[in-house]
C-alpha cells in the first residue's frame, strides 16, 4: 500500500488531535443539515437529555444546543477536543446546558433509558454503525430518537479505486436501503434518512482545510508523519471530487419503537 492510501487511524494520533483541533469541524456536516435533521425530533422539552457522541470540538453540538431544549452532554475520546469543546460552549454562554466529557463510544456510562435523543454527526463509524446503533438504544427511552451520519454507497456498482480505498479505510460502508435495514433490525422506526449535500465535504471541510494544512506543515517542518498526514487528507479530497456520485455521508434518523 503507498503512503497515500494510508488510513487516517494509522496516524500518530498527537498530530491527529493537533491538525483537527485547528478546524472548527472534525468530520462533513454544516449547521444547515444539522437543523434539517433537528426538524425530525418532536419529543423534547427543557428536561431533555441528548448525548453528542464522538462530539469533537462541538461544531453541531453548539448548532443543536441553540435550537433544542434541553441539556446536552458531549463525549470525545480525546481530552484536547473536550477542552475546546467546553471551552466553546462557554465562549456561547451555553454551559449550564452543554457539558463536555470524554469518554469512549463503547463503554458509555449513561443510565438505560435516560436520554431522548443521541446524536452523532461523522463519528459511529468508530465503532461500527450496526454495533453503535444496536449498543446506544439501551440508553435511549421509549420514543427517544437516535440521528447519526454514517458512509454510505450512493449506488450498487462503483469503480474499483473507490471500493478498495473505503474497503480499507471503513469496511461496513454500504447502501442506504442497507443501513435502512439495519436500523430498522435494531429496533428503531426508520423516519428518515437523507443525504449531505457537496457543500459539507468540499466548502465545509476539505476546503478550510487548505488553510489549516499550511500552518500545521509551516508547524512541522520536516516531519514525514505531518507530510502524511496532510498527503493523506488531500488524496481524500481529490477522491472525493472524483468520485462524489457513488458515496457520500447520509443522516440516518430513528425512532426507538416502544
Ligand atoms: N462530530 C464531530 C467530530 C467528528 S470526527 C464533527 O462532526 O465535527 C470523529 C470524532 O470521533 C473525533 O472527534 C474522535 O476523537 C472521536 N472518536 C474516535 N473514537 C472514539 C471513541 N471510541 N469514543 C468517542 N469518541 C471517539
Amino acid at each position: 500500500m503507498s503512503d497515500d492510501t494510508k488510513s487516517i487511524h494509522e496516524f500518530d494520533m498527537q498530530l491527529i488531535c493537533e491538525y483537527f483541533s485547528s478546524l472548527e469541524r472534525q468530520g462533513p456536516g454544516s449547521p444547515e443539515v444539522t437543523l434539517h435533521a433537528l426538524s425530525f425530533i418532536d419529543n423534547l422539552n427543557d428536561a431533555s437529555r441528548i448525548a453528542d457522541i464522538g462530539c469533537g470540538t462541538g461544531g453541531q453540538t453548539m448548532v443543536l444546543a441553540q435550537h433544542a431544549p434541553g441539556t446536552i452532554t458531549g463525549i470525545d475520546l480525546f481530552p484536547a477536543f473536550i477542552d475546546l469543546f467546553n471551552a466553546n460552549a462557554a465562549k456561547l454562554n451555553l454551559q449550564d446546558r452543554v457539558t463536555g466529557k470524554v469518554g469512549s463510544m463503547d463503554q458509555l456510562d449513561f443510565q438505560p433509558e435516560e436520554l431522548d435523543l443521541i446524536w452523532s454527526e461523522g463519528a459511529i463509524y468508530n465503532i461500527g454503525f450496526e454495533k453503535g446503533v444496536n449498543e446506544w438504544r439501551k440508553f435511549l427511552k421509549p420514543g427517544g430518537y437516535i440521528a447519526v451520519t454514517e458512509a454510505s454507497w450512493f449506488t450498487d456498482c462503483r469503480p474499483a479505486e473507490i471500493d478498495d480505498f473505503w474497503k480499507d479505510a471503513y469496511p461496513e460502508i454500504d447502501t442506504i436501503p442497507a443501513k435502512m435495514f439495519q436500523l430498522q433490525n435494531a429496533g428503531y422506526i426508520p423516519v428518515a434518512a437523507f443525504i449531505l449535500p457537496e457543500n459539507c465535504w468540499t466548502e465545509n471541510f476539505y476546503e478550510l482545510q487548505n488553510e489549516a494544512q499550511r500552518i500545521f506543515l509551516e508547524k512541522h517542518p520536516e516531519n514525514i508523519t505531518a507530510e502524511e498526514l496532510v498527503a493523506n487528507e488531500r488524496h481524500e479530497a481529490q477522491l472525493y471530487d472524483k468520485y462524489k456520485e457513488y458515496y457520500g455521508y447520509v443522516f440516518y434518523i430513528g425512532k426507538k419503537t416502544e
